[in-house]
């Protein structure tokens, strides 16, 4: 467990899930009072909890714990933290909500698709259902000195899946709305699985572009500059994925075919793509999960070119 502070009111805290660094972080945001910005996942929640201790954070404190989507990286482990935090509010999207409440039918799915990376990630706990605030676009929480999420509705990665604008750092919590950022190689690589929807994911980074942030903060992982252009890029990242995608559908190419053609012509694959391959998570939600978003939803859709 990392703490890092990266704005003057906001933390980073690398929680090291099955001890993987710079790849889930949650951001901890001191006003008057605390907000949380994803938990990561449910096995990693004792990670978390060093890090609010490290930083003086009094669980009474915590007044919300905001979450982009439910997928078990992101806010699979919201119940086992809110036992920790008596009055702290959730901050989902309100077609999130009951999977929240009722975790099941969200375990079973992500056991299916994720294997055992779903057991790295550990069952998430229910969260009970006066705790939990189902949100929707434009809704402002305020921890006080100026401090303060509004909600932004963007919608792709999932139909379920919100980022949070930080007025004060004019920066944003992108969720897996701005993809996968690799510091390291300052590239972003796709987060599309499916049932990924491309042309609302453009949209919602239309929608981010418009307010014109100074920063991202993702959650895979950590602050970024130069936040327009970024996600700028990431649009057409996913444009070339799905013109590729096209390609190969139309000359009956097989899944590994398409990647190693992705690889070939994405040049911010190509620069992390050692990374990636030799990544215990990357490796397989990168080549697989994302590829057969894209893949999927250009079978339904076509490639919007
Ligand atoms: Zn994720």
């Amino acid at each position: 467990m990392h703490v890092t502070k990266i704005e003057k009111n906001i933390y980073l805290v690398d929680v090291e899930t099955a001890g993987i660094e710079n790849f889930i972080a949650s951001y901890i945001l001191k006003g008057e009072t605390i907000a949380i910005v994803e938990t990561g996942p449910a096995s990693s929640i004792p990670n978390l909890l060093s890090g609010l201790e490290k930083l003086n954070v009094r669980p009474d404190d915590v007044a919300y714990v905001a979450v982009s989507h439910i997928h078990l990286d992101h806010g699979g482990g919201v119940g086992t933290l809110l036992k920790h935090l008596p009055k702290a509010k959730v901050i989902v999207h309100h077609r999130g909500a009951p999977h929240l409440v009722n975790p099941e039918k969200l375990w079973q799915q992500s056991k299916q698709v994720l294997k055992g990376i779903a057991e790295i990630y550990g069952m998430p706990e229910p969260v009970p259902e006066d705790r939990i605030i189902a949100a929707v676009d434009g809704m402002v929480f305020d921890v006080g000195n100026g401090v303060q999420l509004k909600v932004i509705e963007t919608l792709g990665h999932a139909s379920h899946h919100l980022s949070y604008y930080e007025p004060l750092s004019n920066g944003i919590f992108c969720g897996d709305a701005a993809g996968v950022y690799l510091s390291e190689f300052d590239v972003h690589v796709p987060t599309t699985p499916p049932p990924f929807r491309l042309d609302i994911a453009l949209a919602s980074l239309d929608k981010l572009a418009n307010l014109k942030p100074r920063v991202l903060y993702y959650s895979h992982f950590g602050k970024a500059s130069d936040g327009v252009r970024k996600l700028q890029t990431y649009g057409e990242q996913l444009k070339l994925w799905a013109k590729v995608a096209k390609q190969g559908l139309e000359k009956r190419e097989n899944l590994g075919t398409i990647v190693d053609r992705i690889v070939a012509e994405d040049e911010f694959l190509k620069k992390a793509e050692g990374y990636i391959r030799a990544h215990p998570i990357l490796s397989h939600t990168v080549f697989n999960e994302s590829v057969l978003g894209i893949v999927d939803f250009v079978e339904k859709h076509g490639s919007l070119l």
